[in-house]
């Protein structure tokens, strides 16, 4: 290519210079478990890391590659690593910082299963954690133990809308000499760079805005450094949490209309916002756009838009929401986000149910708490759709 894409849209649509040397405009999918050496050297020298041709599929591949090199590209970073899914990389990541008698520091509020699986499965092998609401830096202060060996920040965090200041945290962690890696899932990198504020490391669940036509899992690893990539690559490959190179199309593909279909997303969200907000049978709501965000001043400095998650609570509590569910037509009743169709869920119920009702109200999640992703269909057709629903409430 002669013109190497600089603007964030040329660059999710070119990629960054992994061609298909038949011409292919398309990078194609390299369905294939192994690759062919020219000669026993050859063979040698891909294993030594002298040349860079393609070994196994677990290790590397080109369809795979394309996608890492322009997500990292997209985040400022230095390469990616590509994942099974969003909680391979969560999990890659963990492995990869964490041991017996390390100690991680996150936010409560954190997605369910990254915590989940902290609490359940790395607690058996000796690593410590503590939860707490990040959004107070001096919470982060107070936290911080000899033995930190990771901070896991997810911000804005799920499903609270909570924001973390990423710039200051970091900060304070390497004073400490204490690695940050941040979700950015809810944001993607068309919203916010983790990395840019200083992060180690950022990750993402491929299967919401990334890919974002809900039709894949998966997910991604950027790293600042090369050193932090060649640290955490070796246990991506070796735990077997490697992409598949169908899964690394589609979300190539998906990956493209990416700022767009989050431009438009984030129109709809602030319409729907403002009718949410209006509504007598809406208790509250948080979404970045808004002024009643609690940190409405600090999203505006981390992020260049609120997005198009939110959450809001109803009147009548429980009840009520599950009412709601029951009643939307347009809106789909499924987890996950960040998808072109706009999705409702209810984590009480759903994401969240298997913590405990402590640990969840210590996460800020009520029992009335509905959460919205706010797709790209007509704004005017989604507000109709919450409107039916909510007057059956
Ligand atoms: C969905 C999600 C994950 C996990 O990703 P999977 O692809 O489902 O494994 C992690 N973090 C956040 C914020 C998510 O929304």
């Amino acid at each position: 290519m002669k013109h190497k894409p600089t603007g964030f849209n040329a660059t999710a649509v070119h990629g960054v210079g992994q061609k298909d040397p038949l011409g292919s405009v398309i990078m194609p999918i390299y369905q294939t478990s192994t690759f062919a050496f020219k000669n026993a050297d050859h063979g040698a020298a891909c294993f030594a890391g002298e040349s860079d041709g393609y070994i196994y599929t677990r290790i590397g591949n080109p369809t795979i590659r394309d996608l890492e090199k322009t997500i990292a590209a997209l985040e400022h970073g230095y390469d990616g690593i590509g994942c099974s899914s969003g909680m391979g990389a969560v999990t890659t990541v963990y492995m990869t910082y964490l041991g017996a008698g390390k100690h991680i520091l996150s936010h409560n509020a954190v997605y369910g299963p990254a915590r989940g699986i902290m609490e359940g499965t790395f607690r058996r092998f000796g690593v410590e954690s503590t939860y707490i609401d990040t959004t107070d830096i001096e919470n982060v202060k107070e936290a911080i133990k000899t033995n930190t060996a990771l901070i896991y920040l997810e911000t804005p965090a799920n499903p609270t809308i909570g924001i973390s200041d990423i710039p200051a945290i970091c900060e304070l962690a390497h004073q400490h000499k204490i690695p940050v890696c941040v979700d950015n899932t809810f944001c993607s990198p068309y919203l916010q760079n983790p990395l840019d504020m200083d992060a180690d490391i950022v990750l993402h669940s491929l299967t919401k805005f990334l890919n974002g036509h809900a039709d894949i899992v998966g997910g991604i690893i950027v790293t600042k450094t090369e050193a932090d990539y060649k640290k955490i690559r070796p246990v991506m490959v070796n735990m077997g949490c490697n992409m598949d190179p169908h899964q690394a199309f589609l979300t190539r593909r998906g990956l493209k209309t990416m700022g767009i279909r989050i431009d438009r997303a984030q129109e709809n969200a602030m319409k729907v916002a403002e009718f949410l907000e209006k509504h007598p049978k809406v208790d509250w709501i948080v979404y970045p756009g808004l002024p009643t965000h609690p940190q409405y001043e600090l999203g505006k400095k981390l992020m260049r838009g609120p997005g198009s998650m939110m959450s809001f609570g109803l009147k009548g509590g429980l009840i009520s929401g599950k009412k709601l569910m029951d009643s939307v037509q347009l809106c789909v009743l499924a987890v996950s986000l960040g998808g072109i169709e706009t999705l409702i869920q209810h984590p009480a119920s759903m994401t969240h149910s298997k913590l405990s009702p402590a640990a969840r109200k210590e996460g800020g999640i009520s029992d009335e708490l509905v959460r919205l992703s706010v797709g790209i269909e007509e704004a005017e057709e989604i507000i109709a759709d919450l409107d039916q629903a909510l007057a059956a409430v």
